[in-house]
């Protein structure tokens, strides 16, 4: 399960992120071609977590010229993945979502009922496992596995379905860009 606002993520890389990525493409004998820069720009550019799906349609946006399908998707992706610049959130019976590595580890939070991916802020995630090792002597890898619960949205009763609403104008699959704690709504052109 994956759910995307529809919007697709526009927007060129900037200079250092590209310049990184040739680099480590370079390492490896590699160039950064047009599919590549497409792919990444769509990730880099996204401002939550997004599907090798919602990739393909934003590229597809963008780039029609660019003729790219899932597999093309899909190698670029294990290229990323290889190279580190991107990770991967395989979340239960979800589609893996992307983000870049640049972003850091951190803690996730699913919702179990309509599958957006947040991100959770290391304050609360730190504070979250400090109490569970001190009261309970357990400790917990929040990093490797993300917390499950409701977004904001199905808290307030939404029915789960931010792509179908058209409200949200959030480029991506996670309609929630920020963090847990600090959730505000980014207005995309
Ligand atoms: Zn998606
Ligand atoms: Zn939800
Ligand atoms: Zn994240």
């Amino acid at each position: 399960m994956c759910i995307s606002t529809a919007g697709a993520v526009s927007g060129r890389l900037g200079p250092h992120d590209r310049e990184a990525i040739a680099d480590s493409l370079r390492d490896r004998g590699l160039r950064l071609t047009f599919q590549r820069e497409a792919v990444c720009e769509t990730i880099f550019n996204c401002v939550g977590h997004i599907c090798a799906e919602h990739i393909l349609s934003a590229v597809s946006t963008n780039h029609p010229r660019l003729r790219m399908n899932k597999t093309t998707v899909y190698r670029t992706l294990d290229l990323l993945l290889d190279l580190g610049l991107v990770t991967e959130h395989k979340c239960g019976e979800g589609r893996a979502q992307y983000e870049p590595a640049s972003r850091g580890r951190h803690s996730h939070l699913i919702c179990c009922e309509c599958g957006v991916l947040m991100d959770i802020d290391p304050d609360v995630a730190g504070s979250f496992r400090d109490q569970l090792r001190l009261r309970y002597g357990v400790q917990v890898d929040l990093e490797s596995y993300p917390v499950v619960g409701l977004c904001p949205e199905c808290s307030r009763g939404g029915d789960g379905s931010r792509s179908s609403g058209g409200t949200r104008s959030t480029p991506g699959c996670t309609g929630i860009p920020l963090m847990v704690g600090s959730h505000q709504e980014i207005m995309e052109a």
